[in-house]
């Protein structure tokens, strides 16, 4: 691995996940892509009022085609941009009953073939609900190992960064370090004013030691 990665992933991976939602319980994969689906763009605690009773309405992917867009929406108000999300939803579930019988296939590959599910979707549902390593990045990835391994903020366009991309090609995914990164990032390396001197790898990360030296 390359210096300092596996001890940065070693030690904010050991600190588990530090926040409670109420997909993070779920594993069957139609829960965890509706999740995604409802955080692109939304406060995961404004998602977490709405998902688990979207889900007991529409438990499989077929349970959202039996009803009208408009029921579909209604559920989704809430959360803002429901008509996008009510009609991106309609056509992966058409997409799961044409294609897999309405079952969530459980493969990286085969998620990503589904419409509307990108690069993190099918890498974040592969990784929690399918137990598969799959390279991921997001802006809170992106930001602590931009600043930990490489001394860097990450650019905007991180999306596109190739020695990111390196870096997380390389660490071997789970679900409790997907979600110990992404809590570590809300809490400690935030965006705006990262708390580094209370950071349980300030000794080790490359953007705090090169600042103070
Ligand atoms: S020392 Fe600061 S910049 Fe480095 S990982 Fe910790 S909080 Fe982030």
């Amino acid at each position: 691995m390359i210096g300092g990665l596996s001890e940065v992933v070693g030690v904010v991976g050991g600190l588990g996940p530090r926040r409670w939602w109420p997909w993070r319980s779920r594993v069957d994969p139609w829960a965890v892509l509706i999740a995604e689906f409802l955080l692109i763009q939304t406060d995961a605690f404004k998602v977490s009022l709405t998902y688990e009773g979207f889900l007991r309405r529409f438990p499989t992917p077929c349970s959202i085609l039996e009803v009208g867009q408009g029921e579909v929406e209604a559920m989704l108000k809430p959360l803002g941009l429901y008509r996008q999300r009510a009609e991106r939803l309609r056509r992966a579930a058409e997409y799961i009953r044409d294609n897999y019988d309405c079952r969530v296939p459980c493969s990286y590959s085969e998620l990503r073939g589904i419409p509307g599910v990108g690069d993190y979707i099918a890498a974040a549902v592969a990784i929690v609900a399918c137990g598969e390593s799959k390279p991921i990045l997001d802006t809170n990835i992106a930001r602590v190992l931009s600043r930990a391994v490489l001394g860097r903020n990450p650019s905007r366009r991180y999306m596109s960064d190739k020695e990111l991309w390196m870096l997380v090609r390389q660490v071997k995914w789970n679900k409790e370090l997907l979600y110990s990164i992404i809590d570590f990032a809300s809490e400690v390396c935030t965006a705006r004013n990262p708390k580094c001197t209370q950071c349980p790898i300030k000794n080790i990360c490359k953007y705090h030691t090169g600042k103070v030296m």
